[in-house]
């Protein structure tokens, strides 16, 4: 009797090189910068695609060097998100790697969502890339990652639609959620300083004042000349407390803290989502945390 051994598997068992198209489970590859972006992908993607992050939790997304594991994750794409406006300043080294023909697709400058500038430091004045800190924004990255998926898998179009469509809902649902949490904040508390001003988006749609020790964590961060600027900004606002970021070092919140007789609050989550067993491990979790942080925080002690 002949046995029959399919090709496919003969050459997986004789380390034959076996075409991608040939595989059974296919599913579309999509590559992300940072963890955020990795998780509004998954929420639309579902089982259809395996999606992955080049930084991994608790990163520092504006500057990053490709690991081994990120060029084997890079030469397999099939779609690669990005933020853009600067964000990723490794961007160029991303580029190199990716096969020609493979979509690489700013989200956040793809959604046409109304952009902010930087309020301080070198960049000053240049489109403040953390739109994803206002929810309506993360609305439109999410509209943006459909249409992409759409183009890229057309056969996967009516569950990235319906995925998206309930996600959406999700997101019209946190949004009002952080307004609501926030109304515990009395118009004179609303002030936001942290390490990186990366708030300005959260600020605009949320109604706070902000600023930051510097402006994007792309330039040198905790100068004399950033830490006087800030320590000026804190005792002319009077805010109640603080805040530091999950990926930046609380040292310098710190030294202004006790400069300026402030409490020290954190961490805010905004360039990173935390790990998976953390207390924010996904952009609705997250957004939701800084809410009741920053509520917590400045609002009115009520006890
Ligand atoms: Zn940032």
């Amino acid at each position: 009797m002949q046995v029959l051994v399919p090709a496919l598997v003969l050459a997986m068992v004789l380390g034959v090189a076996v075409p991608r198209a040939a595989l059974a489970s296919e599913a579309l590859r999509v590559v992300t910068t940072f963890t955020v972006l990795e998780d509004l992908t998954r929420q639309v993607a579902g089982e259809r695609a395996e999606v992955v992050t080049l930084t991994p939790a608790g990163a520092e997304v504006h500057e990053w060097e490709l690991k081994p594991r990120n060029f084997m994750a890079l030469e397999h794409a099939d779609l690669v998100f990005y933020n853009g406006f600067n964000l990723e300043q490794w961007m160029h080294q991303v580029r190199a790697v990716v096969a020609d023909g493979v979509p690489v697709v700013a989200l956040a400058e793809r959604s046409g969502y109304p952009t902010r500038p930087i309020v301080a430091g070198d960049f000053e004045g240049a489109p403040d890339p953390h739109l994803w800190m206002d929810v309506r924004a993360a609305r439109e990255y999410v509209r943006t990652i459909r249409e992409a998926l759409e183009e890229a898998d057309p056969g996967g179009a009516a569950g990235y639609r319906r995925r998206a469509a309930d996600f959406k809902e999700r997101l019209d649902a946190l949004h009002d959620e952080v307004v609501r949490e926030l109304e515990r904040v009395p118009a004179q508390r609303r002030l936001l300083v942290t390490s990186e001003a990366a708030f300005v988006y959260f600020a605009a749609a949320y109604d706070f004042r902000h600023d930051g020790i510097w402006g994007s964590n792309a330039e040198q961060e905790g100068t004399p000349r950033q830490l006087m600027r800030v320590i000026d900004l804190v005792n002319e606002w009077e805010p109640p407390a603080l805040f530091w970021e999950s990926t930046i070092s609380d040292r310098y919140v710190r030294s202004v803290a006790s400069e300026t007789g402030t409490r020290v609050a954190g961490p805010l989550y905004v360039d990173s989502v935390s790990a998976s067993s953390g207390e924010a491990p996904d952009y609705i979790s997250m957004m939701r945390f800084n809410a009741r942080l920053v509520a917590n925080e400045l609002g009115v002690d009520e006890r």
